[in-house]
């Protein structure tokens, strides 16, 4: 399938999953999440506001702060993404395809960040990834030296995802059921 396809076919089936069943499988990849070394260890974090069905780890976000961890969220800037660092989840607006982003905080070097959550349509097992189409994690990811999470329901993994050139792969994908590292 090329990347089109695969997008399609991954925007019908999240419609598809119940509100019951969603809510149920982001909490156990939340689990799955506070299971991870990196996670456990790591002290600013770089989540992703859930948009069109993507899990919901933005319970995690109230837990890092009281336990003083950093945690940042993207906010789209002409083709790049940048880091604000946020203190709770009041003052969201609506920015760019309709992100919900922090709509004041400071912004925090790519460098400080030690984990990034990363949101997709699609992964595969060797952390290749699908997004809308924009390639704007493409572009951060390359920046970054954080450890890089893909974070999606089973049914968005695949064997094999088309790569190009650009792409930058996750080192690990976690679902409800499984947790893929990079071979
Ligand atoms: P996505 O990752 O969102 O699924 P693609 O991987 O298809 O989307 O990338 C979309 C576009 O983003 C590509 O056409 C490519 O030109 C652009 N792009 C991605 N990464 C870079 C980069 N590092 N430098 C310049 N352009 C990039
Ligand atoms: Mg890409």
């Amino acid at each position: 399938m090329v990347k089109e396809d695969i997008r399609r076919f991954i925007i019908d089936n999240r419609k598809a999953l119940g509100r019951e069943e969603y809510v149920k499988l982001s909490s156990r990849i939340r689990e799955r999440l506070n299971q991870i070394d990196q996670v456990k260890r790591g002290r600013c974090f770089l989540f992703y506001y859930p948009l069109k069905g993507e899990p919901d780890i933005l319970p995690l976000v109230q837990s890092f702060l009281r336990d003083g961890k950093c945690v940042a969220f993207p906010v789209i800037e002409g083709k790049e993404i940048k880091a604000v660092k946020v203190n709770s989840l009041s003052n969201f607006r609506k920015g760019a395809f309709g992100v919900y982003e922090p709509s004041c905080g400071e912004h925090i070097n790519e460098d400080s960040i030690d984990v990034v959550f990363v949101p997709g349509l699609a992964f595969d097992k060797d952390g290749f990834r699908i997004g809308f189409g924009k390639g704007f994690y493409d572009r951060f990811l390359r920046k970054v030296t954080a450890f890089k999470i893909g974070i999606a329901f089973d049914f968005q993994i695949f064997d094999k995802i088309p790569r190009d050139e650009w792409d930058v792969p996750v080192d690990i994908v976690v679902t409800p059921h499984h947790i893929f590292r990079r071979r």
